[in-house]
């Protein structure tokens, strides 16, 4: 067996590719959309709001219901599919709520994919995922 020292530079170079591509390989890759917040008045405008229901697989009514119960504030989704929202908040605070759905429910706490599915029953969430076939259930809101 060779030691490390015993190696060319273009050998270890090889090697530590090799060990990049594999971990690539089976990484999932997702981004988490950001959104677009403006503040007009006294109302906060998430402009991007539909582009976000979709790219997570969520309906718009719901995504509208967490972030009214997680504000506390009355909220609508306009024509052009933009959410608003009475109140000033900031761009910052509007990502992190958006974020922390998407943790609690988009992404597969067992495996960690996205590829999943959120259905209501009764007063319950059943957040299944299509990847390892967990499921998982919340209080619905
Ligand atoms: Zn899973």
């Amino acid at each position: 067996m060779k030691t490390i020292r015993e190696y060319s530079y273009e050998e270890l170079l090889d090697r530590a590719f090799t060990k990049l591509a594999g971990r690539k390989g089976s990484e999932e890759v997702f981004e988490v959309p950001k959104a677009n917040v403006l503040v007009i008045g006294g109302k906060t405008i998430i402009q991007n709001f539909r582009d976000i229901a979709q790219v997570l697989n969520r309906e718009e009514e719901l995504l509208k219901r967490y972030f009214m119960k997680e504000l506390n504030v009355p909220g609508s989704i306009n024509e052009a599919g933009q959410l608003e929202l009475r109140g000033k908040f900031s761009a910052v605070s509007i990502n992190q709520l958006l974020d922390r759905f998407v943790q609690k429910y988009v992404k597969c706490s067992t495996c960690g994919s996205f590829h999943t599915k959120l259905t209501k029953k009764g007063k319950v969430f059943i957040l299944k995922c299509e990847a390892c076939g967990a499921e998982t259930s919340f209080q619905a809101f």
